[in-house]
């Protein structure tokens, strides 16, 4: 791994300050699409008419789990919101889109030009309009990838789970640091890990959460869907849009479970270990190979079967695993 170095320049200019994520860092060279451990913060872009508690909230879910996981990067925060009618103004919305278009097209002219008349403008509409949203988007056509959190009407996230919504986007950030996990396991690592640092923060109950992704994952119609079917959310896209209804309960729901299975079943049934020590075999043989060895299981059909179990069990059983987790 190594570490970037970033030349970054900051202004606050009228209502929006803006931070360029600049790409023009110089690294000697480029060993993977990859996020990297950097000494670099977070920068924010964001609205400054937008009420600051929102921002407040989600930097503080987003450097607890910097804090937990490392500080990976570069990574560039944007947070565009509307109460009231803070992106009435043409001038403020250009220049959140201007800042935008040029974190991730630099000096590259015409890209930035589509960007400012498509994506960009695409994020302030959206924001107008009253949508709220938070996603990852990984932008890997520059030399060095860069990480985008997007949060676009935070006010919108019922408390307390704007806190959660940092700690989940930021651990999709740790996950690109290293080899690709199915859908579930994606999903169910950032959930499961939003639930358990918002429990050790007093922001949410670790097993009230639990509980109700537990209901969440047992709605699906029997039989239906199950986990093995969120391998690939792209492919159930494609080829069975009918079971799109459950991504919800299967690879956030039913995948926290599926994380908390795996991390019981380990030697330490460490939350820690599982972030230290199992991201890092993803690398040696595939997500496969990484979840039989990581949870001694001789196959991914165990594994499955042993989850199927798990979700028939009494609550109490369910908890008493839980319970048996440790730091
Ligand atoms: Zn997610």
């Amino acid at each position: 791994m190594i570490s970037v170095v970033q030349k970054t320049s900051a202004r606050v200019c009228g209502l929006v300050l803006f931070l360029f994520c600049s790409q023009s860092g110089s690294v000697a060279e480029d060993v993977s699409q990859r996020m990297v451990l950097t000494e670099a913060e977070p920068k924010y872009v964001r609205n400054l008419n937008y009420p600051e508690k929102w921002y407040r909230v989600l930097k503080k879910g987003i450097d607890t789990t910097r804090d937990y996981l490392g500080n990976y990067g570069p990574l560039c925060v944007y947070i565009i919101g509307q109460e009231e009618d803070e992106l009435k103004s043409d001038e403020i919305a250009e220049k959140i889109i201007d800042a935008y278009c040029r974190n991730r097209h630099g000096k590259a002219r015409d890209r930035v030009q589509d960007c400012l008349e498509r994506k960009g403008g695409s994020l302030v509409e959206r924001a107008r309009d009253g949508s709220t949203e938070a996603y990852l988007s990984y932008v890997d056509f520059l030399d060095k990838p860069l990480a985008e959190l997007v949060f676009i009407n935070p006010h919108g996230f019922p408390m307390p789970y704007l806190h959660t919504r940092g700690i989940h986007e930021y651990a999709h950030v740790f996950q690109r640091a290293h080899d690709r996990t199915p859908t579930w396991l994606t999903e169910g690592g950032a959930e499961f890990l939003a639930f358990y640092l918002g429990d050790k923060h007093d922001w949410i109950d670790f097993e009230k959460s639990m509980k109700k992704s537990m209901r969440m994952a047992n709605s699906v119609e029997n039989g239906e869907a199950t986990l093995v079917d969120f391998e690939d959310v792209g492919k159930i896209e494609k080829e069975r849009p009918h079971l799109k209804k459950y991504y919800r309960h299967l690879a956030y729901d039913a995948g926290a479970w599926a994380v908390a299975l795996l991390i019981h079943r380990s030697e330490g049934r460490s939350v820690k270990q599982f972030t230290k020590r199992f991201y890092p075999m993803l690398g040696e043989k595939g997500w496969r190979a990484a979840v039989c060895r990581y949870g001694g299981y001789e196959d991914m059909n165990a594994f499955y079967s042993a989850f199927a179990e798990l979700l028939e069990k009494p609550a109490e059983e369910q908890m008493k695993m839980l319970r048996a987790i440790r730091p």
